[in-house]
């Protein structure tokens, strides 16, 4: 590998980035920056996807300047962070990450700190451009743009790494993925988005360092767990974060279940969910975090609910137990925001009532807000091969029937459910054992 003193100076007619397609307000900030006295490149992400003829997600800017020397240049910035602090200019809503150049530190530096197993939990010591370079992750995500004097600054052999398809760490591989486990993520994220190889001494020691993701804070796991999923590449991530022996630290339970099932319906779910995910985000259409989880602890919480009413409790109240119980077991793992977790529990409590098909009843359910996220779960468990098939295509034709269909529909459909809760109104107070015995 090049030495850091030894950068490539990389002209336009070798790189060829699409000067229109560089963010005009990233370029305005670093023209300002640079006016400044400072120096200011576009990094990471963005100069990787440029140089792929992609769409960047974001434009970062890697700068000289010090965070509170940016915040005095641009009225609309706000410094965030303890632990990495970074400038963000304001546009409106939208805003520019502007990160100040890192050094190199160990425990003995000013603002620097690394725990006892070499991980990394302040990195505010500033440094120059030739340190920022080897504190990222990966060559291809090491490569500086001056958008300015159309000039890419190559270090560390990046450009052949993207034209070549390796994803690289940089430096060594186990100092490299103690210090931030959550590199091991990472690599598999590039792998999946960009179908890059990881190369073999980066590969060499991923399954044996996955435990190191048991030191992460859940709350970032959580948010790595959204980009692994959720940024359009799921379920080729999905595939090889088990292949590379990682899905037991952030799906321990999924994991399992993925095991336990001899029906193959679990995977095929998660398969069929992961794909229709990444078609809706190439559609540019939304996804949702809680229908995510949803899936991915189906398996455990349908057994567990079963077990519980296999030992005679009602089948709400069963489902209720397993939902909290599975959703608290994957808090310790990764954070599940309220926000989220709630519209997984409603998604799961909502199947049971697809049985029912009394008119009123159904009309009801129509008008819940989460109906149509459970009737796409319903009709996913159903293409996986669990035995709702029926209730899929009932409920399908039902939404688009007319009143006068509808009333034949339920006429002919079974209405237990319905004939249990009138003669439990009639006798109130009185709670039989038929009151309590599941409906089928
Ligand atoms: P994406 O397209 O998903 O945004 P990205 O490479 O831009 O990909 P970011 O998380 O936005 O990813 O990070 C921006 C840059 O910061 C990276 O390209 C990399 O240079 C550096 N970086 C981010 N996370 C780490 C990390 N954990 N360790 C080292 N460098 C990192
Ligand atoms: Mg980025």
């Amino acid at each position: 590998m090049l030495s850091p003193v030894d950068a490539t100076h990389v002209p336009p007619t070798v790189h060829h980035i699409p000067a229109d397609k560089v963010c005009g307000r990233a370029k305005d900030v670093i023209r300002r920056l640079q006016k400044a006295g400072y120096e200011a490149y576009l990094v990471g992400g963005c100069v990787r996807d440029l140089l792929l003829g992609l769409v960047p997600k974001d434009f970062d800017i890697a700068t000289s300047a010090h965070p509170e020397e940016i915040r005095r240049l641009f009225n609309s910035c706000r410094l965030i962070g303890r632990r990495f602090r970074l400038a963000h200019i304001y546009y409106g809503r939208d805003y520019l990450e502007v990160a100040t150049f890192r050094a190199p530190h160990d425990d003995s530096d000013d603002g620097g700190k690394v725990n006892d197993v070499g991980r990394i939990i302040n990195d505010n010591v500033y440094g120059t451009l030739e340190e920022d370079v080897w504190r990222r992750d990966f060559t291809i995500n090491a490569l500086f743009y001056d958008p300015i004097s159309d000039e890419l600054l190559d270090f560390v052999g990046g450009l052949d790494d993207l034209r070549n398809g390796k994803i690289r760490l940089l430096g060594d591989p186990e100092q490299r993925f103690r210090e931030d486990p959550v590199r091991l993520l990472r690599a598999i994220r590039f792998a999946a988005k960009l179908g890059f190889e990881i190369e073999p001494a980066t590969l060499a020691c991923m399954r044996p360092m996955g435990i190191l993701l048991e030191g992460v804070s859940s709350a970032r796991l959580f948010d790595e767990i959204i980009k692994l999923l959720h940024s359009g590449h799921g379920w080729n991530t999905f595939q090889l974060l088990g292949e590379y022996d990682l899905l037991q630290y952030l799906l321990p339970l999924t994991y399992e279940s993925l095991e336990d099932d001899d029906t193959g319906n679990f995977e095929r779910m998660i398969a069929l969910s992961l794909r229709n995910t990444d078609q809706r985000l190439a559609e540019g259409k939304s996804v949702m975090p809680g229908f995510l989880y949803a899936v991915l602890l189906w398996h455990e919480v349908s057994v567990v609910a079963e077990e519980l009413q296999r030992k005679g409790m009602p089948e709400l109240q069963a489902m209720t137990q397993a939902a909290t119980d599975a959703l608290q077991d994957q808090v310790d793992f990764t954070a599940v925001p309220r926000r989220f977790s709630n519209i997984t529990r409603e998604i799961w409590l909502l199947q049971s009532r697809f049985r029912y098909r009394d008119l009123r009843r159904a009309n009801l359910l129509l008008t819940n807000p989460r109906f149509r996220a459970a009737y796409d779960f319903l009709c996913l468990r159903a293409e996986a091969g669990e035995p709702v098939k029926d209730e899929a295509e009932w409920w399908t034709a039902f939404q688009t029937a007319t009143p006068e269909e509808r009333e034949v529909m339920c006429k002919g459909a079974a209405v237990k459910g319905s004939l249990r809760r009138r003669k439990k109104r009639r006798k109130p107070g009185i709670v039989t054992k038929a009151a309590h015995t599941p409906a089928s």
